[in-house]
């Protein structure tokens, strides 16, 4: 047997280690399986290349609580350590690593803008156990050996005959503030959050499976039924499989498998996979979004190499991308590092460029694949398409290939398509392209229907980003600008084929403009007399584009516009001189002009979905007395 002290200057490194990790303690499990499932895999490769001359078979790693005895279990079938390994590995490299580590944290372990994940490796055993126990036998026909450490600095190492197969056992004699690691369900948990997709089968427990009837077997006979062990893992998730393997059906598994509690499908995945200028691999679903933002549950987790890291990967992954769902699985990631580092470091952004370029592609060809399907699609891939385009300009120089621009009747224009189709009739006397849009079909209605009417197309953007969308297409494109149906300026924006005759002339449009002015004697309108059809609406109420969009922006916030507040209201109120109305105006007689006028404002209100309260009671009960007339 031999005694000794491990080699580390500072002298109890355990209770600091607990200290310094101390919310994340659970990770000790994850730790030890990654070992177990590295000694698996290197004995698979020894097997491979001839070095280790035996059947590699079918290893498992096995997880096992003794609550009676307060021990927690960790075996492998893996290479297994000799003793002088074990002095090695363990006592020098291990420890020296623990030092390393505590010398390295010392001042920034206990600044929350760390990432909770280090790859302690085999001492982090120690935040949970007051305890261990190694037994361990090599696949070289070498005698096994017990490793025992009771967290100070002193070890005893021997050589056993209590193992006989080889592999190790790691026992872990659980302290008394961590006992919540002998319960089964929170060793399951955990078993779950970190290991599920790890490449070696995890036993932990035994089910009761029931065995197939043979066909000629009597109607009341009983199933037989045998105790099977219970793997807790999939050693080989959808994401590791090429994807050339995979149908959609293998996708959709994969999600409930990823998400148990998520019962609708996505609407796509996008398999990555790269191995350079680095490793990374993963797939990406695009849930349905129109109605349930559940991105804090189910959110984008990050692997490396099959092992559960986080799901925090704001920074790996672009923003716009985060309402996404689906793995990420890189070797390369940093995580011993700050939020702010991991930002500027040079592979990460490579990753992160990788992923936009990777979903930009993908919807391109989801678009040519089948732009039916794609439609159908849009309403609910929208959001995370226009937040990409206001966000990354690299997404945004792409998006025109996959930017859908749905009118108000249901038809769905590419950029270029809809450029072509209002060319000959929306576009103003400097040859810019005025696109007009609605942001709600119901309460723009009238406005629509005015627009249609004249053969113009009217859109339908109604998520609200779309301000900030539609900012930015008109600093990217040329000669083009955007006038919601109810903007003031739609109308002279328009080149018109040939000009309408005034029906009055300029005294009596004087005089009307007055009466108007008169009766409303409000600061937020402003009237304006327009030559518009006779059949156009008398009173229309118009706000001006850039006001309101400036408002709109500020209401759903970001581009800057936070705390720009203060946007006066204003509107424009366009009386339309050539219909009936502006003459019934001019004929009425004064003491009634003002009534008259009063209520087709209150109409244009109406309209515009600015009548409200005790305006629009006043409104009822007057309609109804006319009623009564
Ligand atoms: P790391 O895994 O990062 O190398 P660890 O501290 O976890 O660091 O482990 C140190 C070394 O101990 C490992 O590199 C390995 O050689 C050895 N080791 C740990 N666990 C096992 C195991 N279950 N089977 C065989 N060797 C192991």
């Amino acid at each position: 047997m031999t005694k000794g002290n491990i080699n580390v200057s500072v002298e109890n490194i355990f209770p600091l280690i607990k200290k310094f990790l101390y919310s994340d303690h659970e990770i000790f499990l994850r730790e030890l399986i990654s070992n177990a499932t590295d000694a698996t895999l290197k004995l698979k490769h020894l097997t491979s290349i001839g070095e280790a001359k035996i059947e590699y078979g079918n290893p498992k790693i096995e997880v096992k609580v003794d609550k009676e005895n307060k021990k927690l279990h960790i075996i492998d079938q893996g290479i297994g350590m000799t003793g002088e390994e074990v002095e090695k590995y363990i006592n020098q490299v291990a420890f020296s690593g623990a030092e390393e580590f505590l010398e390295k944290y010392k001042d920034t372990a206990k600044d929350s803008g760390i990432i909770g994940h280090f790859g302690l490796g085999f001492y982090s055993a120690f935040m949970v156990a007051e305890k261990v126990e190694i037994l361990t036998k090599s696949y070289k026909e070498e005698p096994a050996v017990r490793w025992i450490c009771d967290g100070s600095p002193e070890f005893t190492l021997e050589e056993t005959t209590d193992k006989t197969e080889r592999g190790t056992e790691i026992i872990l004699y659980i302290a008394e503030d961590s006992t919540e690691f002998l319960e089964e369900s929170k060793i399951r948990e955990l078993l779950l959050k970190y290991n599920k997709f790890m490449p070696v089968p995890i036993k932990f427990g035994t089910k009761t499976h029931t065995l197939p009837l043979p066909e000629d077997t009597p109607e009341d006979a009983v199933a037989e039924t045998e105790e099977v062990d219970n793997i807790i893992n999939n050693p080989t998730p959808a994401w590791t499989i090429a994807p050339s393997e995979l149908n959609n059906e293998d996708y959709m598994k994969f999600y409930h498998e990823l998400y148990p509690m998520q019962f609708e499908e996505p609407l796509f995945n996008i398999h990555l996979n790269v191995d350079y200028p680095f490793n990374l691999t993963g797939i990406l679903f695009f849930p349905k979004l129109s109605n349930n933002l559940n991105i804090e549950k189910d959110k984008i987790q990050l692997y490396q190499n099959q092992v559960f890291v986080t799901d925090e990967v704001k920074g790996i992954v672009p923003d716009f991308l985060m309402l996404l769902r689906g793995v990420i699985d890189s070797p390369d990631i940093p995580l011993n590092v700050s939020r702010s580092y991991l930002q500027a470091d040079g592979a990460v952004k490579k990753i992160s460029s990788y992923i936009t370029k990777k979903v930009a592609d993908k919807m391109a060809s989801l678009i040519n694949e089948n732009r039916e399907d794609y439609e159908k699609k849009w309403n609910d891939i929208k959001v995370v398409i226009e937040y990409g385009i206001i966000t990354e300009e690299k997404f945004a120089e792409k998006s025109d290939k996959f930017t859908l621009y749905p009118t108000s009747d249901g038809k769905y224009f590419l950029w270029n398509e809809l450029e072509e189709k209002i060319k000959p009739n929306q576009t103003d006397k400097d040859g810019n392209l005025i696109i007009l849009y609605a942001s709600n079909a119901d309460e723009q209605h009238s406005y629509i229907q005015a627009a249609k009417d004249k053969g113009y197309e009217v859109l339908l953007l109604d998520s609200p980003i779309i301000p900030h969308v539609i900012q930015k297409l008109e600093t990217s494109k040329d000669k083009i600008s955007f006038a919601r149906v109810d903007a003031d300026h739609i109308n002279n924006l328009i080149k018109k084929d040939e000009p309408i005759i005034s029906k009055l002339n300029e005294t009596e449009k004087e005089s009307l403009k007055r009466n108007v002015e008169e009766s409303i004697n409000d600061k937020k309108f402003t009237v304006q007399l327009e030559d518009l059809d006779s059949t156009d609406a008398p009173f229309t109420i118009t706000q001006p584009e850039f006001m309101r969009r400036m408002k709109d922006m500020q209401a759903t916030g970001g581009g800057g516009m936070f705390g720009m507040g203060g946007f006066p209201e204003m509107y424009n109120l366009v009386v339309n001189s050539n219909s009936e109305f502006a003459g019934q105006i001019l004929k009425t007689e004064d003491n009634e002009k003002a009534d008259l006028i009063k209520h087709a404002l209150d109409l244009a209100k109406l309209s515009q979905n600015l009548l409200k309260g005790k305006e629009l009671t006043e409104f009822i009960q007057r309609s109804y007395k006319q009623l009564e007339k």
